[in-house]
């Protein structure tokens, strides 16, 4: 097939579509590390485990060995609502930077969470349901996952409690009603309704909350409601191997024109969506069958790959959770206040970090207006308004192209673009008005941070 002329989308057949997630962990010579017990300092064993997650979900988080999971029947309905996901070859952006390079970006925004979060909501919730949950707790700041957890939650008739960082539960009132809509209960965090959130409101009246607060409140009502769990958006092995439906997607659309990409780029937060896209082909890198140059592109405000250290942290501020292995920026993290971009997790998937220690992938980071500066060119050009979020992988992509044009390099480049701006509005405005800043944390600070690293581990 190669040399057939390529679509503006190649879009796969609902036959076409993966009926098995794709676990890398299978083909890594070096494992990820182990979640540890924080008081015992041991392996979480897969009991503990079950305590904070569902049975299925423990079993995928702790496989290390199955290659292929086969994606449950009713989890492929699900998906047939809204993927295959289109491959978009971006003729007018390679026109725009007159580029001999050709890029691809795989879009995620096409449903109404507008991400690729409900690729593993979606999973997680079925899972909840069919041990016979009633319900599951989360936290979400920017609101994207809480979005996706209460479509899922709401098409398998689960109970979803969102608590809901105050600060964007004011701000981003859309999102909230998007929630709502699908049956979720929206609280603001810091709430009323947990020791935690009483004792923080009682300390610091009139704080505007943070992630960590409200992840802490979302375990504390899972863990003390009979038939609940909590779940959680990114980070994990089990989220990672749901996301890989994307990188395997990708793979079929590329194959069936015969290409083969030089470079494949994503943003990287907890490193889902990263992880998911290159998932199969750094099977194949890691098998020895090809190579492929990967690059996570992360913020400049928040530098966990390129500036973070690669230890055992806690994976919330309020060190309730187990310890991972990852690079961090240590869990008392938190970005700059004018940092309006997303990815503002202080940590990194254990998956994306074992391989980024082991030289399997490269990181950058990029600074926020030269992000919004590319998001917004890529509006104009491609048509589409991308997630703050996604604009650090276009960002990174026009830079590799612009490389192509002064090289005259003909490299192939494929991006994961994972959602639509327009919640995201906000932050367009303070980039327009030039009151969007590039804080970038000085050694001091991070030094400061990574202070607060456990022990245990080290
Ligand atoms: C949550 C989110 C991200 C970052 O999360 P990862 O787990 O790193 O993928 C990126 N883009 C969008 C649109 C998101 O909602």
């Amino acid at each position: 097939m190669a040399g057939k002329e390529v679509p503006y989308k190649i879009y796969l057949e609902e036959s076409e579509l993966p009926t098995s997630w794709y676990n890398v962990r299978a083909d890594m010579k070096n494992k990820p590390a182990p979640l540890l017990n924080p008081g015992t300092g041991e392996p979480m064993k897969p009991e503990e485990l079950e305590g904070v997650f569902c049975k299925e979900l423990v079993k995928q988080e702790l496989d290390n060995e199955n290659p292929y999971i086969e994606i449950p029947g009713e989890i492929l309905d699900f998906y047939r609502m809204y993927r295959p996901s289109p491959l978009t070859r971006a003729y007018f952006l390679e026109k725009y930077l007159q580029t001999p390079a050709k890029i691809y970006y795989k879009f995620e925004g096409n449903n109404t969470s507008g991400s690729h979060k409900l690729n593993s909501a979606i999973a997680q919730a079925y899972y909840a349901k069919k041990q016979g949950l009633k319900g599951v707790t989360t936290e979400t700041g920017a609101g994207q996952w809480g979005t996706a957890l209460s479509m899922a939650c709401s098409f398998f008739g689960l109970d979803c409690k969102v608590f809901m960082v105050k600060v964007s539960y004011e701000q981003k009132p859309f999102r909230r009603e998007v929630m709502r809509t699908y049956g979720a209960s929206v609280t603001p965090s810091p709430s009323e309704e947990t020791q935690v959130g009483r004792k923080i409101l009682a300390e610091h009246p009139g704080t505007t909350g943070s992630l960590g607060c409200a992840i802490s409140e979302a375990v504390e009502v899972a863990v003390g409601t009979e038939g609940y769990r909590y779940v959680l958006g990114s980070v994990l092995n089990q989220v990672l191997l749901h996301q890989s439906i994307i990188g395997l997607e990708t793979k079929t659309a590329l194959d069936k024109y015969g290409i083969k990409p030089d470079i494949i780029i994503g943003c990287a937060g907890g490193g889902s969506n990263l992880g998911g896209l290159i998932a199969p082909f750094m099977g194949e890198k890691l098998r020895g069958e090809a190579d492929y140059r990967i690059i996570a592109v992360e913020p400049a405000s928040c530098p966990s790959f390129t500036r973070g250290k690669y230890a055992y942290d806690f994976c919330d501020t309020g060190k309730v959770c187990p310890l991972a292995k990852m690079y961090t920026l240590g869990c008392d993290f938190i970005p700059a206040p004018n940092h309006a971009g997303g990815l503002r997790y202080h940590g990194m998937s254990s998956i994306l970090s074992q391989l980024y220690a082991d030289g399997l992938m490269e990181a950058v980071s990029v600074k926020q207006t030269d992000v919004f500066k590319a998001a917004e060119e890529f509006a104009r050009v491609e048509g589409t308004l991308p997630a703050p979020e996604s604009s650090h992988a276009i960002r990174t992509a026009m830079d590799e192209a612009i490389r192509c044009r002064e090289t005259g390099e003909e490299k192939t480049i494929v991006f994961g673009l994972t959602g639509t701006g327009y919640f995201d509005m906000v932050a367009y405005e303070q980039f327009h008005n030039g009151t969007m800043s590039d804080y970038i944390p000085t050694d001091e600070e991070l030094a400061e941070s990574l202070k607060s690293l456990p022990a245990i581990g080290a």
